[in-house]
């Protein structure tokens, strides 16, 4: 008798241990990371593009009543995507994206640490086959050049033949860790054509200095703004 009541607490004691483990562990899977770089004054601008600006036009400070702002900015700001009228004729806007295309399972990639290119080379090195969405981490992560205000034109970026094979194989998104996925001057925007051709938005400008790379659920929104080739994001992602 002693031993069955001995043996009963036992099994309840168990059971709220499990109880309170699987809480704890799901209350950390619901953990949302945000991969989205911040918009201020650091952010960096690729050349020739429109500048970043974040004014108040109203503000406690001077006497208003009330905190009035307005954001001037190229629609390529910080993270966001690209869309394929970008660089495809006729191409779709932004608009005629499904946002389950931005929702889902993806697939962070950390590149080698000195790889300037993301080329298939590169690419073959790491287990992306059977990724839907794929975003590289790459040496523009680890150089925190996201929030930093000067424009690194040595950014390590995708390479055509990347690009072939990630479209080839039925990819559904790829983003990059800096303001381009192209190389910087490239003479064609090849990288672009490829994948936008192939109506597989890219995402630029993703934070990912912070990241651990492995399989993850994605939440990526774009502003809803109607018959534009892009527009900036907020990505989140968590463990599945
Ligand atoms: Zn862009």
């Amino acid at each position: 008798m002693n031993s069955v009541k001995s043996f009963d607490s036992l099994l309840k004691a168990l059971i709220v241990t499990v109880a309170l483990s699987t809480a704890a562990f799901s209350q950390s899977a619901m953990q949302w990371i945000d991969i989205t770089a911040p918009l201020s004054a650091n952010t960096p601008v690729f050349p020739g593009d429109a500048p970043i600006q974040l004014d108040f036009l109203k503000q406690f400070k001077n006497g208003d009543p009330l905190t009035l702002s307005k954001f001037t900015m190229g629609a390529h700001s910080g993270t966001h995507v690209d869309a394929p009228l970008h660089f495809i004729p006729n191409g779709k806007t932004l608009d005629q994206i499904p946002l389950s295309t931005f929702i889902g399972p993806v697939r962070i990639i950390d590149c080698s640490p000195n790889a300037l290119a993301v080329d298939a080379a590169e690419l073959n090195k790491h287990q992306w086959r059977g990724a839907k969405r794929i975003f590289f981490r790459t040496r523009n992560s680890r150089n925190h050049w996201m929030r930093d205000s000067q424009f690194h034109p040595d950014f390590t970026y995708v390479a055509p033949d990347a690009a072939q094979l990630l479209a080839d194989a039925g990819v559904e998104l790829v983003g990059i860790d800096y303001i381009s996925m192209e190389k910087f001057k490239a003479e064609q925007p090849q990288t672009h054509r490829i994948l936008l051709g192939k109506d597989i938005p890219i995402i630029e400008g993703l934070d990912l200095q912070d990241v651990t790379p492995g399989d993850y659920e994605l939440m990526l929104l774009p502003i809803r703004v109607m018959g534009h080739e892009a527009a900036p994001v907020r990505a989140l992602i968590r463990k599945p």
